[in-house]
């Protein structure tokens, strides 16, 4: 088979892509959108799976947004392969891929930037200063440019997907944010691009965060309630596994964000932990009447 016909067009330019989605937007389609930073994996895929049965043109967007990076984070080494991407998105059957160069999303002597205040303060947007702002001036950014009837977002990054939900409704944006279950790999894993970076040892160690849900979990259907009692649990299973450094536990409100004392409801269990230099997250809706 021809290479060419394995990999989808990539379109570089604000002009290009503009252009490839006004013509199924004026024929009346519904446009949906799953913005990425590339090093596409089965979770990326499951998002293009649902925009694909959902809608009739898809686009996805591979940017690595420098914005929601921290000084001393993984920019610079995050993976890139964009050969590899583009056939993942046409095996999902997308019909354009979006991967701008860095001027084409930040002008030069561009000034504005999109905050969320309140939901970002906890959690992930404790620990990267800044990142949350990255992750909403370039979404504000990208609907801007594709213009989506509908964005896919992964439960994976839950405080983003709230995050992003709000700066939606707050702006009156036009689209629908669609929550996409976390995929996992057969062991429990969460699917990330930073699993690349993982030995098999770390990756192994980063299991960690799996136990750690799940005991959570079997605590609250044994009838636990407490939120101490229960961060304790999670606090245990990492002091098992000295390779994997929790940096933070949280239960919170799933849809407010809000912490909780008690569980009296569905209740999200967000975490983060390095192994070794790599930070992965990874969250659990706890269910008491499970
Ligand atoms: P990223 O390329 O890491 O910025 O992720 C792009 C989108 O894919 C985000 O909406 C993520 O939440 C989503 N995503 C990443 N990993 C997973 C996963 N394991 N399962 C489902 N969605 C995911």
């Amino acid at each position: 088979v021809p290479a060419a016909t394995q990999r989808l067009a990539v379109l570089r330019t604000v002009p290009d892509i503009r252009a490839a989605v006004a013509a199924p937007r004026a024929a009346g389609g519904r446009i949906g959108f799953v913005p990425t930073m590339g090093g596409l994996h089965a979770g990326h895929a499951s998002l293009m799976c649902r925009a694909r049965a959902e809608c009739d043109f898809v686009v996805v967007s591979i940017f690595v947004n420098p914005a929601q990076f921290g000084p001393r984070e993984d920019y610079t080494k995050y993976p890139r392969d964009l050969d590899a991407d583009s056939a993942l998105c046409k095996r999902e059957c997308a019909d354009v891929v979006f991967a701008p160069e860095v001027e084409a999303i930040y002008p030069p002597g561009d000034k504005t930037r999109v905050e969320v205040a309140g939901l970002t303060d906890g959690m992930c947007g404790a620990f990267r200063p800044g990142h949350f702002r990255g992750v909403t001036t370039v979404c504000a950014r990208l609907f801007n440019i594709v213009l989506p009837d509908a964005a896919y977002f992964g439960e994976k990054d839950y405080q983003q997907l709230k995050v992003v939900e709000r700066m939606v409704a707050d702006l009156q944006m036009p689209l629908a944010i669609i929550p996409c279950p976390t995929v996992r790999d057969d062991d429990g894993l969460a699917l990330s691009s930073r699993n690349a970076y993982l030995s098999p040892s770390d990756r192994q160690a980063a299991l960690t965060l799996w136990r750690a849900l799940q005991t959570a979990q079997a605590a609250v259907t044994r009838g636990a309630r407490d939120a101490a009692a229960i961060l304790k649990v999670v606090h245990g299973t990492f002091t098992a596994e000295p390779a994997a450094r929790l940096q933070y536990a949280e239960l919170r409100n799933p849809e407010t964000l809000q912490s909780v004392e008690r569980i009296d409801g569905p209740t999200l269990l967000a975490l983060a932990a390095f192994v070794g230099e790599v930070r992965l997250i990874d969250n659990l809706v706890l269910q008491p009447d499970a």
